[in-house]
C-alpha cells in the first residue's frame, strides 16, 4: 500500500467512525400524532412467527389471548401488513419419516386455520405485489416460510410441491443438521457446510423464486449458500453476533456480505439474541434445562400449549426465575448497527414471536410495533428509513428473487 493510499484509508476509517456514532441522525422528541402518521405510512412486515405451532393444535387466532405474543386483535392493533407464518417443522419429524407430512399440516393450518376463517382480515399472499395489493385493501397479507430445510426429505420434488402450495422461504436447517446442511445447532458439523445436493437445493430455490433464509445454519453454511445463490438471501430471524455472541446471530461480515449481495437481516427479539447479558445468564439455565426440554418434547409432541406449560414449570423447578430481560433499546441498537455496518438497506425485522421465550419489554407482543416506531423516530431515523426497515426492504428483496427466478425458467 502506498503512503498515499494509507493516508486516504485512514481519513475513510475516521469518517466511518465519526458516521458510526450518528450517521446524520439526532435524538429527538417525537409527538403521538407523527407515530401514528409513521407507522401508518410504513408497510409492516415481520418475517418469522411462530404461532402456527399452536394453531395446528387447536389455538383460535382470532380470540384475544394473553398466554401468546399474537392473536388477530393485537395484530390489527400492531399496524401489520405482513406476517411470514412460520411452517416449522420439528426435528423429531425426521425420525419415523414424517418431515412432510408435518410440513403439509403446518401449511394447512396457515391457510384452513388462520387464512380461510378469517377471509376478512387476512389475505394469502405470496409475492411482492399481493402484500402492496393486500395493504390497499387494509387486509393482513398471509405467507408461508418453511423453517428446517429436512421438510423437503432429500427430494427437490417436494421442494417444488412446498412453492406450489405458496411456501415462499425456507429456513436451510433448524437446530439440527440435516444431509445437505450443516446447523449453528450442531457442534459436529457433518456437511462441512453445504454438501453437492445443498448447493443444488439453493439454486433450485432460486429457480422458483423461493428465498433462501440462512437463519439457523452454520457460518459455513451461510458462506455456501450465499456464494451459490443467484439471487439475493435473507435471515429470516438472526440478530448480530458483534452485540450478543451466540451462535444463532450473525457477524459483522456476515452482514456485511449478506447485504453486498442484496440481502437482508431481519432482526430477532428472542432476550438472548438481543442483550449480551442475558444470553449469559439463560445460557447458564440452559445447560439444566436442555435434558429436561429434549424429555418433554418427546412427550409433548403435537401438543405445543402443553409444552410449554411443561417448560414453564421446570424452569421454575430449577430456580430459572425470571431473570434479566432484553428491552426495546436493545432491538433499536441492534438496527443501529447493522445500519452503521451495512447500511439502511441491509435490516429488516423478523421476530420470532411464538417462538420465544422472552419477548424484549416495551415490544411484548405483535400490538407493540407502534413502540418501536416511536423509538426509531426519537433516534433520528426517517419516516423514509422507517419504510425500508418495516417493509421495503423486504419488498426490494422479494422483487428481487422473484425476478431471477423468471431469468432461469
Ligand atoms: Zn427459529
Amino acid at each position: 500500500m502506498t503512503v498515499t493510499n494509507r493516508i486516504f484509508l485512514a481519513a475513510a476509517l475516521a469518517a466511518a467512525a465519526l458516521g458510526a456514532q450518528t450517521p446524520g441522525r439526532h435524538k429527538r422528541i417525537v409527538g403521538d400524532a407523527e407515530v401514528l402518521r409513521v407507522h401508518r405510512a410504513a408497510i409492516l412486515i415481520d418475517t418469522h412467527n411462530d404461532v402456527p405451532s399452536s394453531t395446528v393444535a387447536g389455538m383460535d387466532i382470532g380470540k384475544p389471548n394473553t398466554d401468546h405474543h399474537t392473536d388477530l386483535p393485537r395484530m390489527k392493533d400492531g399496524g401489520m401488513a405482513a406476517q411470514f407464518f412460520a411452517v416449522y417443522v420439528a426435528a423429531s419429524y425426521v425420525e419415523g419419516n414424517h418431515a412432510a407430512n408435518r410440513t403439509l399440516q403446518m401449511i394447512d393450518t396457515v391457510r384452513h386455520d388462520i387464512i380461510e376463517k378469517y377471509p376478512r382480515d387476512f389475505v394469502f399472499a405470496t409475492t411482492a405485489a399481493d402484500i402492496r395489493r393486500a395493504r390497499k385493501q387494509h387486509q393482513i397479507a398471509a405467507l408461508l416460510g418453511i423453517e428446517g430445510g429436512h421438510a423437503i426429505e432429500d427430494s427437490l420434488r417436494l421442494l417444488r410441491r412446498y412453492y406450489d402450495e405458496g411456501v415462499r422461504y425456507m429456513t436451510l436447517t433448524h437446530s439440527n443438521s440435516n444431509h445437505w446442511a450443516d446447523s449453528s445447532g450442531d457442534a459436529n458439523k457433518p456437511n462441512n457446510g453445504l454438501s453437492d445436493f445443498g448447493k443444488e437445493v439453493v439454486r433450485e430455490m432460486n429457480r422458483l423464486g423461493m428465498i433462501v433464509d440462512i437463519s439457523h445454519v452454520s457460518d459455513k453454511t451461510f458462506q455456501d449458500a450465499l456464494e451459490v445463490s443467484k439471487a439475493p438471501i435473507f435471515a429470516s430471524h438472526s440478530s448480530c453476533r458483534a452485540i450478543s455472541p451466540v451462535p444463532r446471530n450473525m457477524t459483522d461480515p456476515m452482514i456485511v456480505a449478506l447485504a453486498k449481495k442484496g440481502g437482508v437481516i431481519q432482526i430477532n427479539f428472542a432476550c438472548d439474541f438481543l442483550n449480551a447479558d442475558v444470553a449469559q445468564a439463560s445460557a447458564a439455565i440452559e445447560e439444566k434445562l436442555r435434558p429436561i426440554r429434549d424429555e418433554l418434547i418427546k412427550k409433548y409432541a403435537g401438543d405445543p400449549d402443553g409444552l410449554s406449560r411443561a417448560m414453564r414449570e421446570a424452569r421454575e423447578r430449577v430456580g430459572a426465575g425470571p431473570g434479566p430481560r432484553a428491552t426495546l433499546a436493545d432491538v433499536v441498537r441492534h438496527i443501529n448497527h447493522v445500519v452503521e455496518i451495512a447500511g439502511i438497506g441491509a435490516v429488516g425485522l423478523g421476530s420470532d414471536f411464538d417462538g420465544i421465550d422472552c419477548a424484549p419489554e416495551g415490544l411484548d407482543s405483535v400490538d407493540q410495533w407502534p413502540n418501536l416506531t416511536r423509538a426509531l423516530l426519537e433516534e433520528g431515523y426517517t419516516a423514509s428509513d422507517i419504510r425500508k426497515i418495516y417493509g421495503e426492504n423486504t419488498l426490494r428483496l422479494m422483487a428481487e428473487v422473484e425476478r431471477v427466478a423468471r431469468t432461469m425458467r
